[in-house]
């Protein structure tokens, strides 16, 4: 039989089983402290819950981490992590530190983009992820442990004496307060594990990161647009719309034959009216395929009609494909037209994107790699 492992429960549901054992309720806190707060990565860590409860724990639970393959990049700028899941699938997380225009209010610290899924179905012809297919979806405690195994990591590099900033929590080797779900996979298509994960980063007694602190970005499933607007947490939400009219949407979004703009920005408009915050157009600019100014006009007005904000995205190079990012004055000449037109729109111009690239292009070439030498 295969163990659940113990972070993809909530706390109502250890609490369910703690009752079932006749544990009284403060030996639950004393897990979840373990768990979120210090998450040691062993039962034997937990050295205030008896032995005999920890041999309870670990007959019926599972107490996975991410095993670390690869890191580039270094601590002061975008950093990469290739993590090895149990069943020895790769996926990826992406560390990038605080930068307030982007996602999101204001902050000093950073933001994690998280990985949903083992590969994509959704096979966007622009990107890495989908380029080998789906794999399999991750499990809650595979989301969640993204963001505890970099913290567990930064937490080693930092004394709590020279550490300058607010702590989040009783803890001040907390690190990231602010995610985004841009990583490998749809997240939409893994919702139930992706809602449970979330709920988990979000409790008080778990991660403790803010619901308007998340942004959840989709190619546009629109029925599961339409049910998280009907969740009592308040995400964020972002949609990759990368075309304006079905015609150069449909070029690049296999997704937009099975829900076309009419039924998307009919279901962001129910989020936006349900949770009355703006939500964000995603849109890489790619040369001659998206970046033409015929794009302008039907963008500008879906953004207005939705009060949305358009981030502007010069595509990053995928190997073995042939798609390429315009030359920075075309770039700005997209976005100076978009502002004409009253769009609050940025453009991403930051340097260093070689590192910086979209999810997914490490894991391809970690894999292609490892095809090569047959291990
Ligand atoms: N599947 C979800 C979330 C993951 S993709 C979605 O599509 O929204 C996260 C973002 O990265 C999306 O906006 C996606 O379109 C974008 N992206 C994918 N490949 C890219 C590339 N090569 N350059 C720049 N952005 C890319
Ligand atoms: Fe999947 Fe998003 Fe990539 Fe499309 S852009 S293939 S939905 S990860």
């Amino acid at each position: 039989m295969v163990l659940p492992d113990i972070k993809s429960l909530r706390r109502e549901e250890l609490a369910a089983r703690f009752a079932e054992w006749r544990l009284p309720a403060y030996r639950l806190d004393q897990l979840l402290h373990w768990l979120y707060e210090r998450r040691v990565t062993d039962w034997d860590a937990m050295s205030n819950l008896p032995q005999d409860l920890r041999e309870k724990l670990r007959q019926h639970f599972t107490l996975q981490t991410l095993e670390l393959v690869d890191k580039q990049g270094s601590r002061d700028t975008t950093q990469k992590f290739l993590w090895r899941l149990a069943d020895h699938s790769l996926i990826e997380s992406v560390l990038i530190p605080a930068n307030p225009a982007l996602y999101g209010d204001s902050s000093d610290r950073h933001t994690l983009c998280v990985s949903t899924q083992v590969g994509c179905a959704y096979g966007c012809k622009f990107c890495a992820s989908g380029l080998e297919g789906w794999k399999r979806n991750l499990e809650p405690h595979e989301i969640i442990e993204q963001v505890l195994a970099i913290e567990r990591d930064h937490a080693t590099h930092v004394t709590h004496a020279t550490h300058s900033t607010p702590p989040r929590s009783a803890f001040p080797d907390r690190l990231i307060n602010n995610l985004v779900i841009m990583g490998m996979g749809e997240p939409l298509a893994n919702y139930d594990n992706l809602i449970k994960a979330l709920t988990i980063l979000n409790a008080p007694w778990g991660g403790g990161i803010g619901a308007r602190k998340i942004t959840i970005s989709t190619s546009g499933l629109v029925p599961q647009i339409r049910k998280l607007a009907d969740e009592p947490l308040q995400f964020r939400l972002a949609i990759s719309l990368h075309g304006a009219t079905d015609e150069v949407r449909g070029k690049i979004m296999p997704v937009n034959k099975k829900y076309p703009l009419k039924e998307l920005a009919a279901a962001c408009d129910y989020y936006q009216k349900k949770k009355g915050r703006m939500i964000t157009f995603e849109y890489i600019l790619i040369a001659g395929v998206n970046d033409l100014l015929d794009q302008v006009e039907p963008l500008s007005k879906l953004a207005l009609k939705l009060h949305a904000k358009v981030n502007l995205i010069p595509y990053n190079k995928v190997e073995d494909l042939e798609w390429e990012r315009p030359s920075e004055p075309v770039q700005e000449q997209f976005l100076k037209a978009l502002e004409a037109r009253k769009v609050t729109a940025t453009l991403r111009r930051e340097k260093g994107h070689d590192i910086d690239a979209a999810c997914g292009q490490l894991r391809l070439k970690t894999e292609r790699a490892l095809q090569k030498t047959g291990v």
